[in-house]
């Protein structure tokens, strides 16, 4: 492609939250990907958090780690799942980590002694990092989300910014609002006010959108189309419909049939092949779509406020994984929820894990449901169903064998029992130090660390290579103090850090368990649908193996 400025794609969200505008984000610039530009995605979070990391993943869902280590929103796990690139740290900002850089520019006499006002300072902050990540990824069209709906007080900065970019190049910058549509039962007529009042909130920040997504739970009709572009102000083919699907990666494809990266591309002044090439992607939409044969998957974990919304917002990548490696496979993933604290109470009902065709232990912190998860682990272990423990799921996973197996009783992790005799997962000195100084912010290990394999193991037969990289996030480590005598009573660490000295992959021979390995790090942060993990996959093949 001929170098030309880059372009930038704002999304704002109008109406309400939790319409799937991260997913929409994500779908466009699947689509402009499509029509081989190079394009990166940004999420703006307006809380005042300096990361994601110190957000409560049942309130604000899954906290999504980047190679680099930024603990960051759930919307980047999409963008990568998406794109199928790796993002790096300069993608996302929060309200917080922008005013952290004005402060500390402040405190440094960066602006040589003037006024430090929000505008322009902070807003010409947001404006560089938007910029600066454009040049990072060498980008030639750039997807902005701006987090948080139209009109809340929260965003006024970053809408400010954006309308300042439009200002200054107006044929490098659009704007799209994803807009909600709803169809009342009673009413029997897709009402579009919600829209038309949505629009006007962004008209008053000095913001037109140029395109409306309108999600509905039905296609939007010709005549709802004709009313959202008089009452907006836009042009006709600029509203998109945007109905509900059971599969999040066909919304690319829906959006095609309403021609939308032509209309982008034909704004940006942006050379327009038609549809772009998604011919791979819709050949994984169709199997997704075909596979019909069930597999059942029990997420034992400590579950509360239930309600699916709260799981799959803080499980997501979990989730896509199962998805990603179980559709690739032709099997349709049925996922159930399954409360650990259970089987603390009432041992019997270990007995309902019989139904499922593999146990899935995901990462967690603190002490609830900690009994009923090595329960549940030993219950797999005993009864041969494929296990995959994910982070604390592997961490409890050595744990219940050096119990159960070593025989070191009460063997426990200093998460949650510093009092016993075998620490079998402890933190490391760094560690230490920083939770002596109540330093909690990004002090975990996080983000890409390598992993040696051992050959002739379930991970070298998932990986086939013997260097890896994944990615972490936790405090506690496997004791090295342990591992020869667990690895003498027969479970193999077949991963390990190059230096040997951290455990990151746990294993059972295939002479002595169908399928049981746990791993330090979190595969499930580099599935994506076109290329699945492949712990998930050596899971699902274990599953049909075993059948
Ligand atoms: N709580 C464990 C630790 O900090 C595991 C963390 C996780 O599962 N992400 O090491």
């Amino acid at each position: 492609m001929t170098k030309q400025n880059p372009k930038y794609i704002f999304v704002f969200g109008g109406v309400m939250s939790g319409i799937g505008k991260g997913i929409a984000a994500s779908s466009i610039a699947k689509i402009i990907q499509a029509h081989k530009y190079s394009v990166t995605s940004i999420k703006i979070d307006p809380y005042v958090n300096v990361d994601a990391g110190t957000m409560n993943p049942t309130e604000h869902g899954e906290v999504f780690v980047l190679s680099n280590g930024l603990e960051t929103d759930q919307d980047m796990g999409n963008y990568e799942r998406f794109l199928n690139v790796k993002l790096p740290g300069s993608n996302y900002m929060t309200t917080g980590s922008v005013y952290w850089k004005v402060i500390n520019n402040e405190r440094n006499l960066k602006y040589k002694g003037k006024c430090v006002q929000i505008i322009p300072h902070v807003t010409n902050e947001v404006i560089k990092n938007i910029r600066g990540a454009s040049v990072k990824n060498k980008a030639d069209a750039v997807v902005i989300e701006v987090g948080g709906t139209t009109g809340d007080y929260e965003n006024v900065l970053f809408t400010e910014a954006a309308r300042q970019m439009k200002l200054k190049n107006p044929e490098d910058v659009l704007f799209v609002m994803i807009s909600f549509v709803p169809y009342p039962k009673k009413i029997g007529e897709m009402k579009t006010k919600p829209t038309q009042q949505a629009a006007r909130a962004l008209n008053e920040a000095g913001i037109q959108p140029d395109i409306i997504i309108a999600r509905s739970d039905k296609p939007i009709d010709k005549k709802r189309k004709e009313k959202i572009a008089l009452f907006c102000n836009i042009q006709k083919d600029a509203v998109i419909s945007a109905p509900d699907t059971d599969y999040i990666y066909e919304i690319p494809l829906n959006f095609e049939k309403d021609g939308l990266s032509s209309t982008i591309l034909k704004k940006l002044g942006l050379k327009n092949g038609g549809v772009g090439d998604l011919k791979d992607w819709k050949k994984m939409v169709d199997k997704m779509k075909k596979a019909k044969k069930e597999i059942r998957i029990g997420m034992v974990g400590k579950y509360f406020g239930t309600g699916d919304c709260i799981l799959s917002d803080s499980y997501i990548s979990v989730i896509e994984a199962i998805k990603h490696a179980s559709y690739n496979q032709s099997r349709r993933p049925v996922i159930d929820w399954i409360n650990a604290e259970e089987f603390e109470k009432n041992p019997k009902r270990l007995k309902s894990l019989e139904e499922y065709d593999a146990l899935i232990v995901p990462g967690g912190f603190g002490s609830r449901g900690i009994e009923g998860k090595i329960k549940a682990i030993q219950f797999a272990r005993e009864n041969n169903i494929p296990y995959l423990g994910l982070c604390y799921g592997m961490q409890l996973m050595v744990i219940e064998y050096a119990r159960n197996v070593v025989g070191l009783k009460n063997a426990n992790t200093a998460e949650i029992d510093l009092k016993s005799e075998y620490l079998i997962v402890d933190l490391m000195p760094e560690q230490k130090e920083k939770m002596q100084n109540s330093d909690y912010g990004a002090t975990m290990r996080l983000g890409d660390y390598p992993c040696e394999i051992k050959k002739s193991t379930l991970a070298y037969d998932a990986y086939k290579r013997t260097s890896i990289k994944e990615r972490h996030r936790h405090r506690y480590e496997v004791n090295p103090k342990y591992i020869k005598q667990i690895e003498k009573a027969g479970l193999v660490f077949s991963g390990q850090s190059p230096d040997g000295k951290l455990m990151e992959i746990a294993e059972l021979p295939k002479e002595k368990h169908c399928f049981m390995i746990g791993s330090q790090f979190h595969p499930e942060f580099t599935s994506s649908p076109l290329q699945p993990n492949p712990l998930f996959q050596s899971l699902i093949k274990a599953i049909k193996n075993n059948k």
